[in-house]
């Protein structure tokens, strides 16, 4: 057919599954195990759905703009909010890497950033971690079209402390750098404060993660107000109405119980240092995580037995059939129970 060389074509992102079955225990997609705060429950109770004859409100002039503004003490116009953060990393790319020259990001690292340098046609260098699954700040000193990085990293759970990211920041001034906070409340240090030093650093967040809203898809940046116009003039030339009313009006009551936040964040911190002890005594080694995920390889039994035992078990976590990684696991932190559950499977697998 002589249409299809004229398409578009993408090799595109694989999400982990999303299961029928409710009753399997769901590690494969660092979702939170613990519900939205109880406010969200209430927003959504007392949405007027006469309101969505209408369309959306634009979302840097709604409350959840105002809410996360406050709370991350910077003014709105510092603040873009998208779809889930993927939705704000696709249009940061599509926005900043237009230079012709290759983007750089890890070569293990989170899978969809390729995707969307093929879909924009961006040319990308993968720069290896090293040994310890650490990102070498020295590689990101040659020149290149903007760079992109997780911290903490995506699959790894491995930090990068505040001074090596804005090594980072520092060393590409006439490029952007978008440093990808999705994991960054449980337990590594945000980049935030240095986006008012520098001009060229986006950082992104997600309601996904520790505010337990995957669901919702909420994502925003935050930058300088120059970089938050072009990200949104790009944003505003594809689709004028990204978020939707429910999402924007339960957001706020997310962002609002600061208590329940750090509560759900504290007790994933918790139950994860407990995995670590767990895991290594079943025969595990996985480097030390600062996210809500361990990326875990076992001495004797290989990754892809692992997963498809745990998987007949009803247990779902994360594999990739990718060189250097293809012997770990990532296993997302759930609740103390779903983790007992993975011991007592685990422990028949390889113990
Ligand atoms: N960045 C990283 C590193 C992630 O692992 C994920 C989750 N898949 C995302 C961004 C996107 O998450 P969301 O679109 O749900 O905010």
């Amino acid at each position: 057919m002589k249409w299809e060389e004229n398409v578009r074509k993408v090799t595109p992102y694989t999400p982990g599954e999303q299961p029928k079955k409710t009753s399997v225990i769901k590690l494969n997609t660092n979702e939170n195990p613990y519900p939205p705060a109880p406010g969200v429950a209430k927003a959504a109770a007392a949405l007027d759905v006469e309101k969505l004859r209408l369309y959306p409100a634009f979302p840097e002039q709604t409350a959840l703009a105002e809410e996360l503004a406050a709370y991350y003490h910077i003014g709105t116009d510092r603040l873009f909010i998208g779809v889930g953060s993927d939705d704000v990393l696709s249009m940061a790319f599509l926005t900043f890497f237009d230079s012709g020259k290759p983007i750089l990001f890890p070569d293990i690292t989170y899978s969809f950033y390729d995707v969307w340098a093929d879909v924009y046609r961006i040319p990308y260098e993968r720069k290896a971690l090293d040994a310890d699954f650490q990102i070498r700040a020295a590689d990101y000193k040659q020149p290149n079209g903007g760079v992109v990085f997780p911290n903490p990293n995506a699959p790894t759970g491995v930090r990068m402390p505040l001074s090596q990211v804005e090594e980072i920041v520092a060393a590409n001034r006439d490029v952007v750098v978008i440093v990808d906070e999705a994991y960054i409340d449980f337990g590594g240090t945000s980049a935030l404060p240095l986006i008012d030093k520098y001009d060229n650093l986006l950082v992104v967040q997600t309601f996904s993660k520790s505010r337990n809203m995957a669901g919702m898809r909420i994502g925003y940046a935050m930058g300088q107000p120059k970089l938050i116009r072009y990200l949104n003039d790009v944003k505003y030339s594809v689709n004028s109405y990204t978020m939707n009313t429910a999402a924007l009006e339960l957001g706020v009551a997310a962002v609002r119980d600061e208590a329940y936040f750090k509560e759900c964040c504290q007790k994933i911190m918790n139950t994860r240092a407990t995995a670590e002890e767990r895991l290594s005594r079943l025969g595990f080694t996985f480097p030390k995580s600062y996210a809500n995920f361990i990326f875990a390889s076992h001495k004797t039994v290989p990754a892809r037995e692992i997963f498809d035992r745990l998987k007949e078990n009803d247990i779902y976590v994360r594999w990739w059939n990718k060189a250097r990684i293809d012997n770990y696991l990532r296993i997302t932190i759930g609740t103390d129970e779903q983790m007992e559950a993975l011991y007592r499977a685990l422990n028949q697998i390889c113990g």
